[in-house]
């Protein structure tokens, strides 16, 4: 097994022993992103030197004894997260330049646990996007197939990491942006409950939806990366004061007292045959590990897209106000006077789905609309809220596909409504400010990688580990990776 190939657990175990030192890992790592970079196109920005650098820090620590699992690990950071020093761009050419004055919160936390960041992932721009075409500047291609999409909208985190580019990486989930794409490549994906993981110093997309969490190679990464990122920040007012659990705690606890639930009305979405079939046999694995697997009902699953793309929409056009041409980011030359200024910085500088969710989120806020529209879709925001509510009275893990379809080729999907329509499973997580995940169950007949979704209550991110873990191992998917 080569260096860059290994696991963060694995790594670790190599580096707390001093058999291995994070400047080899590192290397090794670069080294990889340099052979195979050009052909995956996962990062915008790659910070050799600064990587270098943490990693003679790490080691230092290392030396030292006790150090944090993280300390010394190679990850990746989805470039919508601001790091002090290091061009932060949201994928857009707007912010194509912007160097942050600080670092997100979780960045500060993997930092100060002695992790390596290599660099910064592609991503669609402002994270708006399924597939990860909506980047001004890198679409990044499936490790699996180059032809194919990532998934969107954190697809380079999820390509870097399958394409063993990192040990782990960080992305953000707005309504399925980790998900997703650790679905079509392979990877393992959580989106912590809301409020878990704190939003500073992430660039907003929809703030009442947005949440960062881990793409991993397997289910123990994840949990330890989350030990790392979950907890309480007082620089974000929505951030909870909930204990944070070690979630590698239960890993090994299997499936006893666990009810999982079948939601019916994610099977009738014209699921893909190859993801029908992936799916069911996971859950034929999980009923022979002697799992009690009922189906259940969310009757208004099919009304979340609609509602998520007034919400989301709504609150963007709101957060991107601030990409004025003043502040931040590209500003307009040749403008005679300020409104010419705003409106050219603006025009220039945003891509072109982003100006359409700021054109429907400006609509669906402005007075004699706002009742019409943003207020019916919180309505129907609290009433998927209350068929969670209900159907998790029934059952402890809510099990699905993640996405109606595997990856498609790139181009291939050109109007808006169908990019929309593949995030029906995984935007309602988001409305009821959910835990879920993603982790590999199978390939379709074209050996593209298909994920399987989990969910549960709040704050039930360890239900979700344990379940994983238990499938991740009967189904041995993990290690699988692609031939680059
Ligand atoms: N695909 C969804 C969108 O385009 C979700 C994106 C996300 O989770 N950031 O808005």
């Amino acid at each position: 097994m080569d260096i860059h190939q290994f696991t963060i657990s694995q790594l670790a175990e190599q580096l707390t022993a001093r058999r291995l030192s994070s400047r080899e890992a590192t290397e090794a790592v670069l080294d990889r992103i340099e052979a195979t970079g050009e052909r995956v196109n996962a990062y915008i920005t790659v910070d050799r030197e600064g990587a270098l650098a943490a990693a003679e820090a790490a080691d230092r620590r290392l030396a030292t004894g006790g150090a944090p699992p993280l300390c010394g690990v190679p990850v990746a950071i989805k470039d919508l997260l601001c790091t002090k020093g290091v061009r932060t761009t949201g994928g857009s050419e707007i912010l194509e330049n912007f160097v942050p004055p600080y670092s997100a919160t979780v960045v500060e936390k993997l930092q100060q646990a002695g992790a390596v960041l290599v660099g910064k992932t592609t991503m669609d721009e402002f994270a708006m996007g399924s597939s990860n075409e909506h980047c001004a500047l890198a679409v990044p291609r499936n490790p699996w197939n180059l032809d194919y999409i990532c998934g969107g909208s954190s697809g380079g985190s999820a390509a870097a990491v399958a394409a063993d580019q990192c040990m782990a990486a960080l992305g953000t989930d707005t309504g399925g942006s980790i998900r997703q794409p650790a679905s079509n490549c392979g990877v393992v994906g959580v989106k912590p409950t809301y409020g878990r993981v704190s939003r500073y110093g992430v660039l907003a997309f929809a703030s009442s939806l947005d949440q960062v969490g881990p793409l991993t190679k397997d289910v123990r990464d994840a949990a330890l990366l989350l030990n790392a990122i979950c907890g309480h920040d007082p620089r974000d007012s929505t951030s909870v004061h909930e204990p944070v659990p070690d979630f590698t705690a239960e890993l090994g606890c299997g499936l006893a007292g666990l009810r999982f639930g079948l939601p019916r009305e994610y099977f009738e979405v014209g699921l893909d045959e190859d993801v029908k079939k992936a799916v069911m046999a996971a859950i034929g694995q999980l009923e022979e590990a002697g799992a009690e697997v009922r189906e259940i009902s969310l009757p208004r699953t099919e009304y979340g897209v609609a509602a998520y793309y007034l919400i989301a929409p709504a609150e963007a056009s709101s957060n991107l106000s601030r990409y004025d041409g003043v502040r931040y980011g590209y500003r307009d030359q040749d403008a005679q006077d300020l409104l010419e200024m705003y409106r050219r910085s603006r025009s220039r500088g945003f891509g072109r789905e982003v100006k359409r969710r700021i054109i429907i989120g400006t609509y669906a806020l402005s007075s004699g609309y706002y009742d019409a529209f943003y207020r019916k879709a919180s309505q129907v925001r609290a009433l998927i809220i209350e068929d969670y509510r209900r159907a998790l009275q029934e059952c402890d893990v809510i099990i699905s596909p993640v996405t109606p379809t595997p990856a498609w080729p790139l181009g291939s999907k050109s109007d808006p409504l169908s990019m929309y329509l593949t995030d029906i499973l995984t935007i309602p997580t988001n409305l009821a400010g959910l835990p879920g995940m993603s982790l590999p169950c199978g390939f379709s007949h074209n050996g593209l990688p298909i994920g399987l979704q989990l969910q549960a209550g709040h704050f039930r991110e360890d239900l979700l580990l344990r379940a994983a873990a238990t499938i991740e191992e009967r189904l041995g998917f993990a290690g699988r990776r692609p031939r680059l």
